[in-house]
C-alpha cells in the first residue's frame, strides 16, 4: 500500500500538472472589496501609487531642528512653531518668521508621524532637552503660542529621528504579487495604501456529498435508532472554511449505485473539485469507487495511514466550459477540464485526518497560491508522558494534548482510548501525534513529532 508521504507527493504531482502557471494565466479574477479578500488570492500584482512615507516625517516626540544648529550638549534652540500629525508646520503663516525659512538655531516642536518642515534636517527627543523641566518652571502652562528656548541635555546628531521619503515604498513599486494569500498583514500594507478594491482569483466550486443510509441531516429528527446525523458535511465545511472556495452541498445520497452515478455526474459540470465521505471502504454497500470509476477514474486507492486507510484519489473529465474556473477562449474549441475528486473515508475522525494531511494541501496547490505562500504544517517534537501502542505497517496519527513547558520545550500526552469511532476524544485533542509506519510501541519519555491543530495555537 502507497504510503501517505507517497501519496501527498502523487497527488501533488497530478495537481501540478493540471493547475499549472497557464491555467492560473486563464482563470477568471473577481473584483472585491478590501476586506473580502482576505484568504483570497490575489490575481494582481499591486504597485504602491505614492512614496511610503509620503514624506520626510519625525519617528518621535521631540523637536525639529533647522539645518546648520549647534548639536553640543547645553544648546539654546528657539522653537517658533508647531508640527503636528495632520496639521504640518508653515513657514508662510507662522507669525514668527514670517514667510521666512527657519534659520540655524531655531526649530519646531514636533510630534511622531508629523511632517518634518522644510529647512530642518533632525529631530532631537524631547526626552534629550529640558523640555519637561520647562513645563515644569511653568506649572504646564507653557505659552506655545510665543517663540521659546529649549536646551539640549545632550548632544544630538544630525539626520536622526527621521523617517525620509519613500524610504520604505517607493511610488509604482510592486508591493505584493500575484499568488499572494492575503492575510491580515497584507491586509494592512494594502489599507495603508489606500487601495479599497484587489482582484482575486474566483475561489474553486468544492462539491460536498455524503453517502450512506443511516444518515440525516441536521435539524432533522431521527426516527428510528439506526440513524445517525451526517456530521461530516458540516465538519469539512468547517475545516474547508479557511481556503478561498465556494461549497456546493450535494447533501446525503443513498446508498445507491445509479443514485451516486448521476450525483458525480453532475458535480462534473458544476465543480472544479468533489469531496465525499464514505462509501470507499470495501463493505458490500460501498458504492463510491464503483461510480467514481465508472464516471472518471482512479488514480489512487486506499494509504498506509491510520485513521484514513480508505481514501481515494481520482479524477473526472467535462468537456463543457460553462460553469469552468477556466475563462472560455477565443476559439470554439471546447476545453478538457479535469474535476479532482477526494474519497474520504466516513468515519468522522478519520474524515478529518484524510481532510487535514491530503485535501487541504490539495485545495490550496489548486488555490493558486504561490509555492512559498502554501501554510506550513508546523510539526513540533514532544517528550512522550505515557506508553503509546501501535503495531508497524502504516503511518499512525494519535490524537494527544501538546503543551509548552516553561523551559520552551514541548511534551504530549496521548488520549486513552485511540478507537478510530471516538469523536469525543478528537474534540478533546489539540494535536496528532504523528508515528512512523515502521514504529512500534513507544515509550514514555521518546521524543515523537507531533502537529498541533491550527485552531489550537493563538
Ligand atoms: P462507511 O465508509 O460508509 O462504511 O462509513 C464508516 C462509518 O462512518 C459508519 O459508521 C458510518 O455510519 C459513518 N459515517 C459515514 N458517513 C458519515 C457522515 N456523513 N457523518 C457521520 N458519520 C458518518
Ligand atoms: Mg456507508
Amino acid at each position: 500500500m502507497i504510503s501517505l508521504q507517497q501519496l501527498q507527493a502523487a497527488i501533488k504531482e497530478r495537481i501540478g500538472s493540471y493547475y499549472n502557471a497557464q491555467f492560473y494565466h486563464q482563470r477568471q479574477k473577481l473584483c472585491v472589496d478590501l476586506l473580502q479578500s482576505m484568504g483570497c488570492i490575489l490575481a494582481e500584482d499591486i504597485t504602491a501609487p505614492f512614496d511610503v512615507p509620503r514624506q520626510n516625517l519625525s519617528s518621535m516626540d521631540g523637536f525639529a531642528l533647522a539645518i546648520g544648529s549647534q548639536l553640543a550638549e547645553g544648546t539654546h534652540i528657539e522653537i517658533v512653531g508647531e508640527s503636528q500629525a495632520g496639521q504640518p508646520f508653515d513657514a508662510a503663516t507662522n507669525q514668527h518668521i514670517q514667510g521666512q525659512s527657519l534659520h540655524a538655531g531655531q526649530g519646531v516642536r514636533i510630534f511622531t508621524g508629523a511632517v518634518l518642515p522644510a529647512g530642518c534636517d533632525t529631530v532631537v527627543m524631547q526626552e534629550h532637552t529640558n523640555f519637561e523641566q520647562l513645563k515644569q518652571n511653568q506649572q504646564h502652562n507653557l505659552d506655545k503660542s510665543q517663540p521659546y528656548l529649549i536646551t539640549l541635555s545632550q548632544a544630538a546628531k544630525s539626520n536622526t529621528n527621521i523617517r525620509q521619503q519613500g524610504d520604505e515604498i517607493k511610488a509604482d513599486e510592486v508591493v505584493l504579487s500575484k499568488g499572494k494569500r492575503l492575510n491580515p498583514t497584507d491586509i494592512s500594507l494594502l489599507a495603508n495604501l489606500g487601495v479599497a478594491q484587489v482582484q482575486i482569483y474566483q475561489p474553486l466550486v468544492v462539491g460536498l456529498l455524503a453517502t450512506g443510509d443511516e444518515l440525516v441531516e441536521l435539524e432533522q429528527p431521527l426516527t428510528s435508532l439506526a440513524q445517525i446525523y451526517n456530521s461530516n458535511t458540516p465538519t469539512l465545511k468547517a475545516l474547508l472554511s479557511e481556503l478561498p472556495v465556494s461549497i456546493k452541498d450535494y447533501g446525503i445520497l443513498k446508498d445507491d449505485l445509479a443514485e451516486i452515478e448521476q450525483c458525480l455526474t453532475t458535480a462534473a459540470q458544476q465543480c472544479d473539485v468533489l469531496i465525499s465521505s464514505a462509501g470507499v471502504s470495501v463493505g458490500d454497500y460501498d458504492f463510491l469507487t464503483t461510480a467514481i470509476a465508472k464516471v472518471g477514474k482512479i488514480n489512487h486507492y486506499k494509504v498506509a495511514m491510520k485513521p484514513g486507510k480508505p481514501f481515494v484519489f481520482g479524477e473526472m473529465q467535462r468537456s463543457d466550459i460553462k460553469r469552468s474556473a477556466v475563462q472560455r477562449n477565443d476559439t470554439d474549441t471546447p476545453v478538457q477540464n479535469t474535476i479532482f475528486y477526494f474519497g474520504l473515508p466516513g468515519n468522522p475522525l478519520s474524515a478529518v485526518v484524510s481532510c487535514l494531511q491530503l485535501v487541504m494541501p490539495s485545495l490550496w496547490q489548486m488555490s493558486g497560491v504561490k509555492v512559498d505562500d502554501v501554510p506550513m504544517r508546523l510539526t513540533v517534537k514532544a517528550t512522550l508522558t505515557t506508553d503509546i501502542k501501535k503495531s508497524t505497517g502504516r503511518l499512525d496519527f494519535q490524537r494527544g494534548i501538546l503543551t509548552q513547558l516553561a523551559d520552551g520545550t514541548y511534551q504530549v500526552t496521548a488520549l486513552t482510548s485511540q478507537q478510530s469511532h471516538r469523536i469525543k476524544q478528537l474534540s478533546n485533542a489539540n494535536c496528532l501525534i504523528v508515528l512512523d509506519k515502521d514504529s512500534g510501541n513507544v515509550a514514555a519519555g521518546a521524543v515523537v513529532n507531533v502537529q498541533p491543530f491550527k485552531w489550537c495555537l493563538a
